[in-house]
């Protein structure tokens, strides 16, 4: 990549650093005990990771999306897990706030965000389906001068969170209906979260329900219009699924450079590994598909930078590349036999990794059936946003 910018190589060249000393270490630690230590959390923080994709008037450092990429894809060739749970801290919740956010809510929020102090997360899954928000049943309706919620979410990346974001349905004091973005904090109360979930893959990052029971909220807690926040903040969430896709890429080449050098040391059937042929083909192929997935990430990273991306590229993306590392990731455990089974050699974990990134940020089919909704009716998103309305909506 010669197009990249000395600040860029900078920026990439210290992920680097700080994910070979301080994440590689931890990393199968992370993954057996599902627990991500402060410590490393801090460090992070302290070198600016939280802040990168931030405004500079936030507490940020104000870098681009390429450069945000680059750091996710070095952090994830360490640990995918830990990787995730930063591009959410780094892109998804500060950016959705600076793009709904009054100037009280930014200096509220992004500040501590930027500095590693409070935590966030960004929650909407529900039981009726992540996407599918007509079947959402957690509400916010008036309540006195403000507003109050109820109902549950499931799998809230990074329940050690102190601010959550919110998507959920709203109700207006004329009683108009729609899907906006509340601001809920760890300590109001009626809030709860409950205990994580033991995870396949992105363990570490602590995915668990929360829930709200009558939890006050008041108008500074409400993100952008209250009906439509919930749908408004589509740059956050491309630039947050671009560097989720970043960690797909960093999974599958962490792993090919471990596999590789593995290769190259072992000896079988008294000859060199690398000379059974398959083996040196299927590395060969793995290698192919990495630097294809890259190329078209950073294609679209800087078209998104641009404004000239296409509205469904970071679906493409999302669904095709996540797909991808998924397999490589299959055949490149595979080249380590017995030992890739072994969760002590630290191998299989990315394979899980790679296995949860094409579900988490939205299952491989639910991108594809909004590429199909962008080529054959113009509409780049899978529910309109009057969907919501639709009372018994399953
Ligand atoms: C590790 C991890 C972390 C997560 N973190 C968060 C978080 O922080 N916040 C949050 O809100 N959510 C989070 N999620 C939830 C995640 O976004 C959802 O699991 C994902 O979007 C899929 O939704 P679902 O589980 O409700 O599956 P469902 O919507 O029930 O779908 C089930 C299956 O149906 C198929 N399918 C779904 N939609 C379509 C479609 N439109 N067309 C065709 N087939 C389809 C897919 O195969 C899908 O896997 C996380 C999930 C994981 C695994």
């Amino acid at each position: 990549m010669d197009w990249l910018s000395e600040d860029q190589r900078a920026l990439r060249d210290m992920a680097e650093t700080f994910a070979r000393k301080d994440v590689e270490p931890l990393a199968n630690q992370i993954d057996i005990e599902e627990e991500t230590p402060d410590d490393l959390i801090r460090k992070a923080a302290e070198i600016g990771l939280f802040g990168l994709y931030t405004s500079p008037e936030y507490g940020g450092a104000g870098a681009d999306l390429v450069s945000v990429c680059l750091v996710s894809e070095e952090l994830a060739k360490a640990s995918p897990a830990f990787a995730g749970m930063l591009t959410v801290q780094m892109v998804l919740c500060p950016k959705t706030v600076e793009i709904l956010g009054t100037e009280e809510q930014k200096q509220r929020i992004l500040p501590a965000n930027s500095s590693g102090e409070r935590l966030m997360a960004y929650s909407q899954s529900e039981p009726g389906g992540a996407a599918n928000i007509a079947a959402h049943l957690t509400r916010v309706v008036p309540e006195g001068e403000g507003y109050r919620i109820d109902g549950s979410k499931l799998f809230c990346t990074q329940g050690t969170a102190e601010t959550y974001l919110v998507m959920c349905k709203t109700k207006d004091r004329a009683g108009n209906e729609g899907y906006g973005c509340v601001i809920v904090e760890r300590e109001d109360e009626g809030f709860q979260v409950h205990p994580y979930e033991n995870k396949l893959g992105w363990r570490g990052t602590n995915t668990g329900p929360i829930s709200f029971d009558n939890v006050y909220l008041d108008e500074t807690d409400i993100l952008g219009d209250l009906l439509t926040g919930g749908f408004s903040h589509r740059a956050a969430n491309h630039a947050n699924l671009l560097s989720h896709v970043a960690t797909s890429i960093g999974c599958a080449q962490g792993l090919f450079d471990k596999t590789l050098e593995n290769v190259k040391q072992r000896r079988l059937y008294g000859k060199d590994m690398a000379e059974l042929q398959p083996v040196s083909y299927w590395l060969a192929e793995a290698h192919a598909k990495i630097q294809a997935c890259r190329a078209l990430l950073y294609n679209t990273v800087r078209e998104f930078e641009a404004g000239t991306m296409a509205p469904e590229m970071p679906n493409v993306c999302k669904a095709y590349i996540g797909e991808t590392a998924f397999d490589v990731c299959v055949r490149l455990v595979q080249l380590w036999g017995g030992s890739g089974i072994m969760n002590s050699t630290g191998v299989n974990r990315y394979m899980r990794d790679a296995r949860a990134k094409c579900v988490a940020e939205g299952a491989t089919e639910m991108h594809y059936a909004i590429i199909a909704n962008q080529l054959l009716h113009g509409q780049p998103t899978l529910v309109p946003n009057g969907i919501v309305k639709t009372k018994d909506g399953r």
